[in-house]
């Protein structure tokens, strides 16, 4: 069997133009929904992703804003400028962009974000209400996996679903929202033992590891559908070699940028037992800014009661 790829990039682009189209219709009622970016730092890849989710804003029509504060600030005052944003009534959403300094205290800023603006839902109310299934901004990675399954035709009910990875914003929210879709959810992790034999169980596995190419051909069942959060830098030749072969784009990227991403998912062999695989790049990525917009939109009419 050869998996065929689910275009992460046509379903974003998709998703962002309904979202273009509702934000006209908002504009026409005098509302700009609009988003805050808080970057800490100077940290390159950071300052890279932020200025993609402000192109993406102006894109759609969203208001964007930009906040960069240096990495010497402290908790209070990181703090005291979350809630100028809380208090602002111009902006829907606020975004902290991760990964914080080390002696930032990240769950007391995560926390100080008001939860009906938190459109990255990491906010425990938010991930309260999304565990009892309540209304909620959901973390935007695991909703547009489920956006990614909905749109490629993929229905989670009566599926066992394996997660790979229980983080706060990827692992743990997706095997919630697996969970509410009527899947039977397992979770795994670092500690998880026979890892294989877990996986090869799953009609639907979803790595967030953080581990290139873990997840290998052997471990998934013929038939399977497989999303791939994982994005590893891989810089050295021979990986690129063992992960994509000749694969000549692959290696047009790495003599261009001396770099190459690859995901938790072994391409080459998953490819040739899955049914639906996602790729790394064009797959989970573009949908999460897509669902970031989307979030900053439901924050926007969820505040309004629209
Ligand atoms: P994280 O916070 O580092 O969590 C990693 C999780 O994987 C942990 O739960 C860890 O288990 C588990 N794990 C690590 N090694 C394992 C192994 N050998 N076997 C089984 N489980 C293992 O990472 P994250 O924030 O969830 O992100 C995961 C990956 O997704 C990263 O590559 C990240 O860059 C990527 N990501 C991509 C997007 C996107 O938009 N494409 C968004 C977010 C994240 P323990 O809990 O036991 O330590």
């Amino acid at each position: 069997m050869t998996a065929t790829f689910i275009d992460g990039t046509k379903i974003a682009e998709d998703v962002k133009d309904e979202v273009a189209r509702e934000v006209k219709e908002l504009q026409q009622r005098g509302i700009r929904p609009g988003l805050a970016v808080i970057l800490v730092g100077d940290d390159a890849a950071s300052s890279a992703y932020v200025g993609m989710k402000a192109r993406t804003c102006e894109k759609l029509g969203l208001l964007s804003r930009k906040i960069t504060l240096p990495g010497s600030i402290q908790t209070a005052e990181l703090k005291d400028e979350v809630r100028k944003l809380n208090e602002d009534d111009s902006i829907d959403g606020i975004l902290i962009q991760l990964p914080l300094p080390k002696h930032i205290n990240k769950h007391a800023i995560l926390e100080s974000v008001d939860p009906r603006k938190d459109v990255d839902g990491f906010h425990s109310s938010n991930l309260g209400s999304l565990l009892l299934g309540h209304e909620a901004l959901v973390a935007c990675t695991p909703y547009g996996v489920m956006t990614l399954l909905q749109r490629s035709g993929v229905n989670p009910e009566g599926k066992h679903a394996v997660v790979l990875g229980r983080s706060d914003d990827v692992g743990k929210p997706q095997a919630v929202l697996l969970m509410h879709a009527n899947a039977t959810v397992t979770i795994c992790h670092s500690k998880t033992q026979n890892l294989g034999d877990v996986v090869r169980q799953a009609d639907i596995v979803v790595a967030a590891i953080g581990r290139t190419a873990l997840v290998t051909g052997d471990m998934v069942k013929p038939g399977a559908v497989v999303i791939d959060v994982g994005t590893n830098k891989v810089s050295d030749r021979p990986t690129v070699e063992r992960l994509f072969g000749t694969d000549p784009i692959r290696w047009q990227d790495f003599e261009k940028r001396g770099y190459v991403w690859a995901g938790d998912v072994d391409e080459l062999s998953v490819k040739e037992v899955a049914s639906m695989l996602t790729p790394v790049p064009g797959g989970v990525g573009p949908m999460t800014i897509a669902t970031l917009m989307k979030n900053t939109l439901t924050a926007a009419r969820m505040r309004r009661g629209i």
